[in-house]
């Protein structure tokens, strides 16, 4: 007879990287404690009370197993802004964390946990494999554990072989995270009721970059409705998933994968080639349409709509692990006569700083951003008002990050005083990926009235500016962030992968831009 534990002991908890291995910042422990776009480390009850009600993978998952009174154990959870590799102390402290507490648990049924799969660490390739090879080895190999992914993902073998199940947003920009935690409570849910969960995985021997893996456009959106259909279609499967991955890391496993977990391995076998097939008959369709800075404030100067045409500064997105503070674009607003102009968030904490003990009115000369790379990027060299000064401290207010509370630090809205074009910039003391609209707000800038936002994001912006654009243009500035594959050197990815769709295995050895 099965076992059905009522209720049933889970712990849950999550460590969330994603390590672009090009980019110049490392991730020590404290980038994991404090809070900044997302809450900071949280331990024990305090979980359930900082993670109440967002659109973040723990949340929806408490909130789904809520419904069966299970008893969930709140170990930790923390993440940190996309950068390099998570330092190897940052790593150890956490999964010891992680550990000690599963070794103190008695009579545990099950583990959850809420992680991103695109972690580096600087000792090992795979952060998330080593985690779960740690877990197993103190809960077992019987144990359900299942995890819950970020559609960019680069799922490993590891991951696979120690996980029960795995589920990935669908996604991009992320506006079913919580979703998918409760997708997760709902395979556990299986597990605990004493079905044998299998599972596989398939991966893609090409990448594609984050700009061709928005599911509002072709070919994502009708990838990930014909591979989620086709598992919902298919007696003895539970999930079928796609994760687009994480390209820039320069891993042996990186890249995309189709997953799929259910009760009839023969079936799921099926299912994984169907799924992968399904991609790869797509691979001619994932391009992009890159404009250059200048190309792109052209055409938006030129602009005749009453609504703002967005200028997305995709390679320099911290959500990707970019520096947020390369200045192509904004050169590119100024030089070419750019009215009525405002770009978020160039990271810059000294002229944030500068700004606030200035004060609102004052007037300077300063060095804005480029401190970070790559090779060709400049500060802004210039001449600045202070328009206005915020604390940073707001709530999001767009579909994907809800009511989230943001805590960026001081924060100053900055006129360029130049008498031929009408140019403001967002300066921040936090990276932060400019993907809502409550970030212009906090400024005191209204977005409707501009007619044009130049944000550091490559995806996530479109959930909140697309409503408003008049239309967007997808901008190759320099940046690590970078969605130009073929011009990154990959040392240790596998061989066979194309970097780019359709394109050629051999390793570039062209610069990065
Ligand atoms: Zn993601």
């Amino acid at each position: 007879m099965p076992r059905m534990p009522t209720p049933a002991r889970i712990a849950i908890g999550g460590f969330q990287h994603e390590t672009n291995t090009f980019a110049p910042y490392t991730a020590p422990f404290e980038e994991f404690v404090k809070t900044d776009s997302w809450p900071g480390l949280a331990q024990g009850d305090a979980i359930f009370s900082v993670m109440s009600g967002m659109n973040i993978p723990v949340a929806g998952f408490i909130e789904a197993a809520k419904r069966d009174q299970h008893q969930l154990i709140p170990m930790l959870w923390c993440s940190a802004e996309p950068c390099s590799y998570v330092t190897t102390d940052a790593f150890e402290r956490v999964v010891e964390m992680f550990c000690n507490k599963l070794r103190e648990m008695r009579d545990l049924d099950a583990v959850y946990l809420d992680l991103h799969g695109a972690m580096v660490v600087e000792d090992f390739e795979d952060g998330e494999g080593e985690l779960l090879q740690r877990v197993r080895a103190i809960v077992g190999p019987e144990m359900p554990v299942i995890i819950s992914l970020d559609l960019h993902a680069n799922v490993t073998e590891a991951m696979v072989e120690n996980a029960t199940a795995i589920t990935v947003f669908r996604t991009y920009p992320h506006l079913d995270m919580a979703e998918t935690g409760a997708r997760a409570y709902d395979l556990l849910a299986v597990a605990l009721a004493g079905s044998k969960i299998v599972g596989g995985m398939r991966k893609i021997p090409f990448l594609f970059p984050l700009t061709s893996q928005c599911t509002d456009q072709e070919p994502c959106r009708s990838i990930y409705q014909d591979i989620v259909g086709a598992g919902q279609a298919s007696p003895g499967c539970l999930v079928t998933e796609f994760a687009a991955g994480f390209p820039p890391a320069d891993i042996y496993e990186c890249g995309a994968a189709v997953l799929a977990y259910g009760t009839d391995p023969i079936a799921l076998d099926l299912l994984l080639d169907e799924c992968f097939k399904r991609v790869m008959n797509a691979e001619s369709l994932f391009v992009d349409a890159l404009m250059l800075p200048d190309e792109a404030v052209v055409q938006a100067v030129g602009s005749t709509s009453s609504q703002p045409v967005v200028l997305a500064d995709v390679q320099d997105n911290s959500g990707a692990g970019g520096t947020s503070d390369t200045t192509g674009l904004l050169a590119a607003l100024v030089s070419n006569q750019a009215q009525g102009a405002v770009m978020a968030v160039m990271h810059d904490p000294e002229v944030a700083a500068l700004a606030h003990s200035l004060g609102e009115g004052a007037e300077f000369d300063a060095s804005l951003g480029g401190n970070n790379g790559p090779a060709g990027v400049s500060p802004f060299k210039g001449r600045f008002v202070v328009e206005a000064l915020a604390d940073g401290n707001f709530r999001f207010t767009g579909d994907m990050y809800k009511d989230l509370p943001a805590e960026l630090g001081p924060m100053a809205l900055l006129r360029i005083v130049d008498q031929n074009s009408d140019v403001r910039v967002i300066v921040g003391s936090e990276r932060v990926q400019c993907l809502d609209l409550a970030i212009f707000r906090h400024l005191g800038v209204e977005p409707e009235a501009q007619r044009i936002l130049a944000v550091k994001s490559s995806v996530h912006f479109r959930a909140d500016f697309d409503p408003i654009a008049a239309e967007t243009l997808v901008v190759a500035a320099a940046g690590v962030s970078s969605c130009q594959l073929a011009k990154l050197t990959y040392k240790h990815l596998r061989p066979g992968v194309r970097l780019e769709p359709s394109g050629f295995t051999t390793k570039a050895k062209s610069d990065q831009m």
